[in-house]
């Protein structure tokens, strides 16, 4: 079902609360990579542009539930003012009455932004209460904080029992509709990629995409899983030895449904991490007892390449490797380009999620080419695992 969107809402004089995700680093007090600020910008601009009357509302870092001036939004604030050149108010808190006061004080077309919202425990245990209280500071509700949506908070779901409607924020429509499309309605063929540390992780995902993918492609330490349940030895290469079984039972509903499960033919190995140099390209089945996988190899670049050449849609979550050790990276930084290759040659449409890739594509310079880069990284996971997130159930239908 379609969710309301920000830009359905007469905004005009309205008092809009809308959750943000300004969860940004901080060094000596000052914002050092704003770009979780900027991505919010479109729909702060559209509600000032509307004559709204705008709260934004945020958690920064891991105060512990109560105030702490380590935490304090007023670097974003004062970041966000430059950005909008525009004035933005810093509430004392983010309820009580000093706060209901200053809100009570707002123009058309103020901004202004509450205070750490986890100076309050009662917000992670999303409390009626708490709840009730910051929706009495507001007429609508906006959600545009994808990244927070799959945990049921206070100001993600709780405040949506006391004010309505709730809509969704820009940067949320986007994400609802790029990762919907894909799980739903997939210009095929549709290439999922998936990589990273473990397949435990990632279980739900591939049960859930082996009814929309046609192709499923198997990079990163999760690999081996799959690789010793075919038999093969893996050496010292990160393992879940019990997650054997499954992976066999992932593989054979994968082969029922006609899905394509691909995992790698050859790889990258060395004694650890740490050891660039004696690093070697070798097929699966040459692993000795004492050697780490490390990276895909040269053989399954071409062959996942290939295959991602010919796909509309294209998923792509964990790096193939250790990337952060290069060489280790070469394998993901191939994924990478051939994914936006794919995007920018083919007009394939591309969504990459997950904290890993997304630096990956960051790093190889290659991010203005994907269609979507995913701004959560567990709830990317959940929704495209099929899950509810709460704080997507909580807004209205279109
Ligand atoms: P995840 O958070 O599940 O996406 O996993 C990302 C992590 O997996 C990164 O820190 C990678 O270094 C790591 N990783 C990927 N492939 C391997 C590998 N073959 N061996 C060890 N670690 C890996």
């Amino acid at each position: 079902m379609a969710k309301l969107s920000i830009r359905h809402l007469d905004l005009k004089g309205k008092r809009t609360f809308i959750r943000v995700d300004f969860n940004v680093p901080l060094e000596e007090g000052k914002v050092i990579d704003d770009s979780r600020i900027r991505a919010a910008l479109p729909t702060i601009q559209f509600a000032m542009d509307k004559g709204a009357r705008t709260i934004l509302a945020s958690h920064l870092g891991r105060p512990k539930g109560k105030a702490d001036p380590k935490y304090s939004l007023k670097p974003v604030a004062e970041r966000l003012a430059q950005l909008i050149q525009k004035e933005v108010l810093l509430a004392p808190d983010c309820i009580g009455d000093e706060t209901a006061q200053q809100v009570a004080t707002m123009h058309d077309g103020d901004i202004m932004l509450l205070e750490n919202l986890r100076f309050h425990s009662e917000e992670e245990k999303n409390d009626p209460e708490f709840a009730r209280q910051l929706a009495q500071l507001c007429d609508l509700f906006v959600n545009d904080a994808f990244g927070t949506a799959h945990r049921a908070h206070a100001s993600t779901e709780g405040i949506t029992h006391f004010v309505r409607p709730a809509a969704s924020g820009f940067l949320m429509e986007r994400e609802l509709r790029y990762l919907g499309e894909a799980l739903h309605s997939p210009r095929r063929p549709f290439a999922v990629i998936l990589g990273g540390a473990k397949v435990s992780d990632k279980i739900q995902v591939i049960e859930n995409l082996l009814a929309s993918a046609d192709a499923i492609l198997i990079g990163g330490a999760m690999a081996y899983t799959f690789l010793l349940a075919r038999g093969f030895e893996v050496g010292r290469s990160l393992v879940e030895p019990d997650l054997a079984d499954l992976a066999r039972g992932l593989e054979a509903r994968a082969a029922e449904r006609g899905v394509k499960l691909m995992v790698p033919a050859d790889h990258i190995v060395a004694a650890g991490p740490d050891d660039a140099r004696g690093a070697k390209n070798i097929s699966v089945a040459a692993t000795g007892k004492d050697e780490m996988g490390l990276d895909i190899g040269t053989l399954t670049r071409e062959q996942y390449t290939a295959m991602i050449a010919r796909a509309n849609t294209i998923f792509w979550n964990g790096p193939m490797g250790m990337f952060e050790k290069p060489p280790f990276d070469a394998g993901t930084l191939e994924i990478a380009r051939s994914v936006s290759d794919a995007t920018e040659r083919r007009d394939a449409t591309s969504i990459v999620g997950g904290g890993d890739s997304v630096a990956a594509v960051i790093r190889s310079g290659l991010a203005e080419k994907i269609t979507h880069i995913s701004t959560g990284g567990g709830a990317t996971l959940e929704f495209v695992a099929g899950q509810t997130l709460p704080g997507v159930a909580a807004l209205t239908d279109c």
